[in-house]
């Protein structure tokens, strides 16, 4: 399939140096010229293949910043030394003081927390809405807004974000749509469905293996070349690069991911029906109850299922923590934050990664205390594991 993006990634695979099958690694914090003159040419850009210095470009982050503009169709990506790094980056590009921006309120605690506690420090404030109530959106609109910003689907309650629409609504107001798309890699293409930037957290189900923690900004060449323009770019004058000996880590487990997506949404839908059918209070996409199943079948790529994460709601916080307790005693993963990883992690989202958000906003966005999010893992026997999960539910008081 042409417009898939796994086969996109792999046409971007090369030969490295000695005919190594995976790109060699670089690492090099600078790079020599052979005059004075081209070192003066790189610094203004116009060198083809030079670098200058790793806080700019390096060619390992380079073959894996190609790779990721493939599979998102971009043009362009930068790779940063964390997920908030690249949202955070982003938003400070684009952002002058004085500058207003529209949230989904639904996002991960620290981008709340960096949208609400730390812009204004630079004049530059945040609404928050409901990103599923499209007129919310439009009349929190000011004539200082510069951005809307959401998540595919949001965290960690799961609701889906209509992209094409939010994308109408930013083009028609002059807005750029910043999308993070951490939940979601292969499944939802933000950028294709009109988001000018597509972040991501590849902490998560990018890398998949849980050792070390990076971003990625996706968006035109255009964007990217602002973002590391040497004399007014946040990435080069904050400097947030990934290492490169984790970019080719990172480059290496991206050519494995549209099978770990396919796997982690086989498990999470099969154990979403079933906890369904046990009748806990279960939210996953890619159930017909969910609000936005529908409208998720319209924009997501069917290849890769309804993606890993779900949420139960177990009523109390101690309820929550009961069940978590005896889960990871019986084998079924581990209580710990993040996602993405091969065997599943689950957390009490209010007290953990959404507890930079107050109380009165978690009551009013739906967030209980009881909400369990599930990363599902690749087992291989899920039904053993839900036949475990089923017990431990069995024993909870
Ligand atoms: N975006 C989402 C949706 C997340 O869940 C997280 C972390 O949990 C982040 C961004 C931040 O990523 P990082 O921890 O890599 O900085």
């Amino acid at each position: 399939m042409l417009n898939d993006p796994a086969d996109r990634l792999q046409k971007t695979l090369i030969l490295g140096h000695f005919k190594g099958v995976n790109p060699p690694i670089t690492d090099s914090a600078t790079y020599a010229f052979d005059s004075g003159p081209a070192m003066t040419d790189c610094f203004e850009g116009k060198s083809e293949n030079a670098f200058l210095y790793s806080r700019h470009w390096n060619p390992t982050n380079l073959a894996l910043s190609t790779a990721l503009a493939a599979m998102e169709n971009t043009g362009s990506a930068w790779v940063t030394s964390s997920g908030m790094a690249a949202i955070t980056s982003a938003l400070l590009q684009i952002c002058n003081s004085g500058d207003h921006i529209v949230s989904s309120m639904t996002t991960y605690g620290g981008t709340y927390a960096f949208l609400k506690n730390y812009l204004p420090k630079f004049n530059i404030d945040a609404s928050f809405v409901d990103i599923t109530d499209l007129d919310a959106v439009r009349a929190a609109i000011k004539p200082t807004t510069k951005i809307i910003y959401t998540e595919s689907i949001t965290n960690p309650l799961l609701q889906v974000s209509d992209i094409p629409s939010l994308a109408e609504i930013a083009n028609q107001n002059g807005l750029k749509l910043l999308v993070d798309n951490t939940f979601t890699p292969m499944i939802i293409n933000p950028f294709e469905l009109g988001a000018q930037l597509t972040l991501y957290s590849m902490t998560k189900f990018i890398n998949g293996k849980n050792d070390c923690v990076a971003g990625a900004i996706c968006g035109s060449e255009e964007f990217i070349n602002e973002l590391i323009d040497v004399t007014t770019g946040t990435c080069m004058l904050l400097g947030p690069v990934l290492d490169p000996i984790r970019a080719a880590g990172i480059h290496k487990n991206l050519f494995t991911l549209h099978i770990r997506m396919k796997q982690h949404s086989h498990n999470a839908a099969f154990l979403a029906k079933k906890m369904f059918e046990y009748g806990l209070d279960v939210t996953y996409p890619g159930l017909s109850n969910h609000p936005q199943h529908e409208l998720m079948k319209k924009i997501m790529n069917p290849e890769y299922g309804f993606g890993g994460l779900l949420t139960i709601d177990m009523g109390t916080e101690e309820k929550a923590s009961e069940l978590m307790v005896k889960m990871q005693n019986s084998g079924v993963g581990y209580i710990a934050v993040s996602l993405g990883y091969f065997k599943t992690l689950f957390s009490n989202s209010s007290t953990s990664t959404s507890s930079e958000v107050p109380g009165e906003l978690q009551d009013k966005m739906g967030l209980t205390k009881g909400l369990i999010r599930f990363s599902i893992g690749l087992d291989q026997d899920i039904e053993a594991t839900w036949n475990t999960i089923q017990s431990n539910l069995r024993e909870i008081s």
